[in-house]
């Protein structure tokens, strides 16, 4: 593990740093340092005007500083002159709560507390467009049910060969590629890692796969529903808990023999069902985090899309290895949350999905019926199953009266989150719409 920047640039002719941090909208925000410069920012941080962070702080505030996290250090590689390092922010000697990585490192010290170290793997589906972003890049991927195309998969060869073969030289595990169930549409897979690893290698894998689709002449895309009537950008998380962290972790706590209950039978532990029962209680409001834009709701309560399904949830349902629900309990010692989309925040993600999990360990959550049915088809039979937020106010106004949930991702960072977001809300509705003089007009 990398500790002293200043060495690991001269060891690896690395000439530039990008010192990044993530602010609450989820956007990667850095600062480009010489390597002359580095072992001062190491010790002190790079510095950024508060109010220009998007982290809810004013002009009147004093200097921001990101102080890079040396084991985080990525060196591109398509330009290995420069390496991003991901930044802990930091003012006047306190670590800043609001900001997203700190939320996360502070849930992960917490769950460590109780012998709880999670680990994930995310699906960061994304489109590839015209660089106006309107279309879908290749002319040509226009089928009806185009998931896992052949063809189209070749026509895309380079930029997805390229994005894959770096993953493969950082060494994440890159183990399969394919064309999602949109046109235009991929999922790229790698390894399950620590919970703060992954938000790191998430957030690159957006900064990289966009980078790489810019210099094909496309977009790439993670916008929750970027184009309407096709299917939208999940980020499906799976998740397991284990005894250690890293390569030290020897035993997946949420896995147990089989045993005679709706989750034993799936083979999740006692302790796997209460985290998956505080996913449940809290789901509405966690939707907020998950699934944090206005288009995030155009992805889940969707009506059927052009393949003939949305493979998004609209109920806070769960089942074993069935694709219409919120959660999946696809096999032994694991869940996969179906919620989450491309605009989740990834250190948000991650610390969401602990504070939600822990909360349900603490409070021995129970996760409810399973239903074993295609929600798709029978949704309507399930009685008194929550129904997702309908849109992000009624996703905010679930985070901000779910008290349990605010207090474990932080009062501070909650008010923060609430209020920026619902300034967002109010930009929007404040926006006219074409669709409003097409059906007022003639009042
Ligand atoms: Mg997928």
């Amino acid at each position: 593990m990398t500790t002293d920047l200043a060495k690991f640039a001269k060891d690896n002719g690395v000439k530039y740093f990008m010192i990044s941090f993530t602010d609450l909208f989820g956007a990667q925000r850095a600062k480009l340092v010489p390597t002359r410069a580095i072992a001062g920012m190491q010790e002190d941080g790079a510095g950024f005007a508060g109010f220009a962070t998007y982290l809810d702080l004013t002009p009147a505030h004093p200097d921001m500083l990101a102080v890079p996290d040396p084991s985080s250090v990525i060196q591109l590689p398509w330009k290995p002159e420069i390496a991003w390092v991901a930044g802990n922010c930091v003012m006047e000697d306190q670590d800043v709560a609001q900001a997203p990585r700190n939320v996360l490192r502070r849930l992960i010290a917490e769950a460590a507390s109780e012998g709880m170290h999670v680990k994930t793997g995310v699906e960061a589906e994304f489109f590839l467009l015209s660089p106006e972003g309107t279309q879908i890049a290749d002319p040509l991927d226009t089928a009806g049910k185009p998931c896992y195309d052949q063809q189209t998969m070749m026509r895309s060869y380079e930029v997805i060969r390229e994005i894959s073969d770096y993953m493969l030289d950082l060494g994440w595990g890159a183990y399969q590629n394919d064309h999602e169930d949109a046109n235009g549409q991929w999922e790229m897979n790698w390894d399950f890692n620590d919970a703060l690893t992954m938000a790191d290698q998430h957030s690159f894998f957006k900064f990289m796969t966009k980078t790489v689709a810019e210099k094909h002449g496309m977009r790439a895309t993670f916008m929750p529903k970027p184009i309407e009537g096709l299917t939208g950008n999940g980020c499906h998380a799976h998740i397991s808990v284990w005894d250690a962290p890293g390569k030290d972790a020897k035993v997946n706590v949420f896995a147990a023999e089989k045993s005679d209950s709706p989750t034993g039978e799936l083979g999740l532990s006692e302790q796997g069902k209460h985290f998956l029962g505080g996913i449940m209680k809290h789901a509405s409001a966690l939707a907020a985090i998950t699934n944090p834009t206005v288009n995030s709701y155009k992805r889940i309560n969707a009506p059927r899309t052009m393949s003939g399904a949305t493979w998004a949830p609209n109920s806070v349902t769960w089942t074993g290895n069935n694709r219409t629900h919120m959660v999946r309990v696809p096999g032994p010692g694991r869940f996969e949350l179906r919620l989450p989309d491309g605009a989740a925040n990834p250190y948000l993600l991650q610390a969401v999905i602990i504070a939600a999990g822990l909360s349900g360990v603490r409070s021995k959550a129970e996760p409810g019926k399973r239903h074993d049915i295609d929600m798709y088809a029978e949704g309507h039979k399930v009685k008194g199953a929550p129904k997702l937020p309908l849109n992000m106010l009624d996703a905010l106004r679930a985070y901000d009266r779910d008290k349990e949930l605010k207090a474990m991702m932080g009062e501070e960072f909650s008010a923060a989150f609430l209020k920026m977001k619902h300034e967002e809300w109010n930009r929007f509705v404040s926006h006219f719409t074409s669709w409003e003089r097409e059906n007022t007009i003639d009042i």
